[in-house]
């Protein structure tokens, strides 16, 4: 593939482009389950225009700008509001949940360089639930992951587990409200009061539930408190882009006050260049993002929202009710909101997933851990939750389908992968089971039961290097 000798028509690069989409899964049928927050037809016009009239503008330089710290500070203040911050709370957004999380991390990580300098080993605790960006956030700034596991009735972490990890390196305690896996609010208050009696930050990722939850709270439902009303809670990200509705590329993250957010800053006058001072990881950045969360969150007003969720809560309880009535499928836990996972203790439900993307569904294979089963995730949403009752009904279905299959031979997958580790070249010997499993080359499996089957069952470490190097060759 090269750069064109001469350009192409708009009419041929726009109809390559969609033609691009052939295979990808079809989200505006409401059938994928994950990935896609869609409000409708009018607030996603809206956003859409919005989006563009500021794409070229760039966040780089708010004082070219002033626009964009106009949308910033806007839409950061409008989550800070409804997430109960006083007025010393300071927000920024960010591209996304990964970025608002791997900041709150930086702030934590530098303050405590400069408050602490006797920690010369930071450590987080993360209950095990944590999503995996703070996990990455550990990786790229060398904060130790101290990771706390779940109460196996609840599938939420212990604040008493929490406690106990803490040691004189930890600087930064996290709990999460929603975790994406389950859907779960982990005990925030009780972390707030041993945050506080540590004097530790803490940082509840609210990526997924933070509108959500907040409305749901204002809608009279009963949600813990999660948010800046919980003394010891000193940093909140919230995704703009999931269920704000919002286009890809906004999150917001916020502190409780200015003397933490100061750390998450990054100045530079030491190049050629121009004077480099920016509060997040980005530096030329679009404005489009930004204006579409101003403009869906002012299209939607809290009247939107709540109408929203509504029907999403009323799907949600449908669902859940519906797959715990089927024989063998069980939903773990008891769902805070839109979300949730389920499980088998009869089937794999990876054949299971298997059997829907056939009828068109996408329903998110997770693995098993020591404390949790493998199971399917739903994130139900403006976009899908009319289809509750056609994705029940397909699925009793699917599950008698299922029922009627030879099940994957898990004793042969874990008996070739116990003999590749054991083979004198482990690396050519798992280089063949990749292969194996349909995990090679640069086409995209169709069928996912065996491979999941073989990289559940994988050692979480081997895993990981199976996975890089499937990405390594993927993109060409
Ligand atoms: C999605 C999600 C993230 C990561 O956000 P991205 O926008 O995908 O980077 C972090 N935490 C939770 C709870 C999430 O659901």
């Amino acid at each position: 593939m090269h750069i064109p000798q001469t350009g192409l028509s708009k009419q041929e690069i726009l109809s390559t482009l969609q033609a691009f989409k052939a295979r990808d899964m079809d989200w505006k049928n409401g059938k994928v389950w994950c990935y896609v927050y869609d409000a409708g037809e009018d607030p996603a016009e809206v956003t859409k225009e919005a989006y563009l009239s500021f794409l070229s503008e760039n966040g780089l330089d708010p004082s070219v700008f002033p626009s964009i710290l106009k949308l910033e500070t806007d839409v950061a203040r409008m989550v800070i509001n409804l997430l109960r911050g006083d007025p010393n709370a300071v927000g920024h957004l960010t591209s996304g949940g990964t970025e608002s999380i791997m900041l709150a991390v930086k702030s934590a990580r530098d303050k405590a360089r400069v408050e602490k300098p006797r920690v010369t080993h930071p450590e987080m605790i993360l209950p095990k639930n944590a999503h995996a960006a703070f996990h990455k956030a550990a990786h790229y700034l060398c904060v130790k992951p101290v990771v706390v596991d779940l109460d196996p009735e609840t599938f939420t972490v212990r604040a008493s587990d929490v406690e106990s990890a803490i040691n004189e390196n930890t600087i930064l305690l996290v709990a999460s409200a929603p975790s994406y896996s389950q859907g779960l609010i982990d005990p925030i208050k009780e972390i707030g009061t041993i945050a506080k009696r540590h004097n530790l930050l803490f940082h509840v990722d609210g990526c997924v539930g933070g509108l959500h939850l907040s409305f749901m709270r204002k809608m009279g439902y009963d949600v813990p408190d999660f948010d800046f009303i919980v003394e010891g809670v000193t940093s909140i990200s919230t995704d703009l882009h999931k269920y704000g509705y919002a286009a890809k590329g906004c999150s917001v993250i916020m502190y409780r006050d200015k003397s933490i957010r100061k750390y998450q800053i990054f100045a530079c006058t030491d190049t050629t260049g121009y004077t480099l001072i920016n509060p997040t990881v980005l530096s030329s950045k679009s404005g489009g993002p930004m204006a579409g969360a101003w403009a869906v969150l002012n299209f939607l007003g809290e009247a939107g929202y709540k109408k929203i969720i509504q029907k999403a809560q009323d799907a949600t309880k449908k669902l859940i009710d519906g797959i715990n009535a089927m024989d063998g499928l069980y939903v773990l836990g008891k769902p805070a909101m839109s979300m949730f996972s389920f499980a088998s203790d009869s089937m794999n439900v990876y054949q299971l997933a298997d059997e829907m993307s056939k009828r068109g569904w996408y329903l998110q294979g997770q693995f098993s851990t020591p404390l949790t089963p493998r199971n399917l995730h739903i994130s139900v949403s403006q976009g899908n939750a009319d289809n509750a009752d056609l994705l029940l009904k397909d699925l009793k279905e699917c599950v008698e389908i299922v029922r009627s299959k030879p099940p994957i031979d898990s004793d042969a997958i874990q008996s070739m992968i116990a003999g590749a580790l054991q083979s004198p070249d482990p690396e050519a010997a798992f280089s063949q089971l990749a292969a194996s499993a349909g995990l090679s080359g640069a086409e995209l499996p169709t069928e996912m039961a065996f491979i999941n089957e073989v990289l559940d069952n994988l050692p979480d470490e081997l895993c990981n290097h199976f996975l890089i190097n499937y990405f390594n060759d993927l993109y060409v």
